[in-house]
């Protein structure tokens, strides 16, 4: 045999029966977005290099280091497999012109590329639910999207998730801030680790960011941008914690939220927990309200969210509520192949009429196929034997209710009892 071809490291197969959770968890979004009146989009998975480059900033980690960007071998074009759904949703909407009509909003849900070490809970395909609601300048948005959230962790049975929220202000507060923070790590530069020396003048909020814990002394005593917010940025911050507490939703103001991407202002939050180790964070987002130019379009507001789906269901796994996966409404049991057209036939009307019916495929003894009928989880056994064909009848086995009796059924309208075989 030849040697085994394996799936590229960081990326994985989605496989039943994780599939079926992994299902559920759309679904519920689905359902979620319907009632919060939020559309789907879908935009490429590949884009041009700059528009990352561009949108999320040069001095951020994904640009610096996570990017998997190549050159289009047939034409030289810079392309980059998108590390996150912002930037594209953002980019489709200035080139369809999309806001002509007024604020839209919007969902995604995808695979995203970053090249960082595998980990639990950390990938290089890993995938997202986003939104994007691009148009809305005011708080309330703000508070929309971050109480949608909750409502999803409800949905899936999670219970209290923590949410962590911030102000990074407009450019030229932070310009002035960013000043202080220079002369404070200036001041320092001996305990700087080389990531940081080296966005000390490219990015110093950035440094804010970091993972070393050698450096959260230094960190924490950093000249806070809270306190360079003007009037505007602090009203706008003030009336969202209002409307959370309206609303019943706790939060703590974490004056060292900054993110990952450059394209931030005013509002950023994180949904986190504890209980999936240093991966914690299972939603980050903010707003974004210098993106749509940054991109080419008309300034345009905007606020959004990314939602890790791999940490979500493995938080669900852990503690939430996921359903079983679904099983066949009945299996059919064809003894001999001679009746298998009569069978096909069957199993097509009553999956006409809504249930879920798997055909036993591959012949074998009847003890065979009934072993298979009671692996697949259904309810019934549809036995299509000579005796009953012969009457024009199938038996109809309850394989999961001992106190139940087989029945027979007429072959001539399925229809008329296929609701009989439906899962309760
Ligand atoms: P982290 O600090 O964990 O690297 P991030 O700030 O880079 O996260 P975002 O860019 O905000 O992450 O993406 C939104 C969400 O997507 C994260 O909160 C996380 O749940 C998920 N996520 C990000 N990177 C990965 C990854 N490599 N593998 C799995 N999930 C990820
Ligand atoms: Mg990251």
């Amino acid at each position: 045999m030849a040697d085994p071809i394996r799936a590229v490291k960081g990326m994985n197969d989605l496989l039943p029966p994780d599939s079926a959770r992994w299902q559920w968890f759309e679904d519920t979004v689905r359902a979620l977005m319907r009632r919060y009146a939020y559309q789907f989009v879908r935009t490429p998975i590949v884009e041009h290099t700059p528009l990352f480059v561009r949108g999320l900033g040069e001095v951020t980690d994904i640009v610096e280091k996570e990017m998997y960007s190549f050159v289009d071998s047939m034409n030289g074009d810079p392309l980059t497999l998108r590390p996150e759904g912002t930037a594209g949703v953002v980019r489709a909407m200035v080139e369809h012109n999309a806001l002509y009509d007024g604020g839209k909003r919007l969902f995604y849900i995808g695979p995203m590329f970053r090249h960082e070490r595998p980990q639990r809970g950390r990938y290089r395909q890993f995938h997202q639910v986003g939104v994007e609601a691009l148009g809305y300048a005011g708080p309330e948005v703000d508070a929309e999207v971050i109480l949608m959230c909750r409502a999803l962790w409800q949905d899936l049975g999670l219970g209290e998730v923590r949410l962590d929220i911030n102000s990074l202000g407009q450019p030229d507060e932070r310009r002035a801030h960013r000043a202080a923070l220079i002369a404070h790590f200036e001041a320092h530069r001996d305990q700087l680790d080389a990531d940081a020396q080296r966005r000390l003048h490219s990015n110093p909020l950035r440094i804010l960011d970091t993972k070393n814990p050698a450096m959260q002394p230094l960190v924490e005593a950093a000249p806070q941008l809270m306190s360079y917010l003007g009037e505007a940025s602090l009203k706008h911050f003030d009336a969202l914690k209002a409307m959370l507490d309206a609303a019943g939703q706790p939060f703590r103001v974490n004056p060292r939220l900054v993110r990952g991407m450059d394209y931030y202002n005013l509002t950023v939050f994180e949904w986190v927990t504890d209980k999936l180790g240093a991966q914690g964070t299972i939603c980050g987002g903010g707003r974004y309200d210098g993106l749509m130019e940054l991109v080419g379009g008309k300034p345009a507001p905007g606020i959004g969210w990314g939602m890790g789906i791999e940490r979500v269901l493995d938080l669900v796994q852990q503690i939430g509520s996921a359903p079983p996966a679904p099983v066949p409404d009945a299996y059919a049991i064809v003894p001999d192949a001679a009746a298998m057209p009569v069978a096909v036939r069957t199993v097509e009307v009553l999956r006409a009429a809504g249930l879920a019916v798997q055909l036993h495929a591959g012949g074998g003894s009847m003890k065979t196929q009934f072993k298979k009928a009671d692996a697949s989880g259904a309810r019934h056994a549809l036995i299509f034997g000579g005796d009953e064909l012969a009457r024009a009848e199938v038996a109809v086995k309850p394989l999961r209710d001992a106190t139940a009796a087989q029945v027979s059924q007429p072959l001539a309208d399925p229809a008329a009892w296929a609701a009989s075989l439906r899962n309760a």
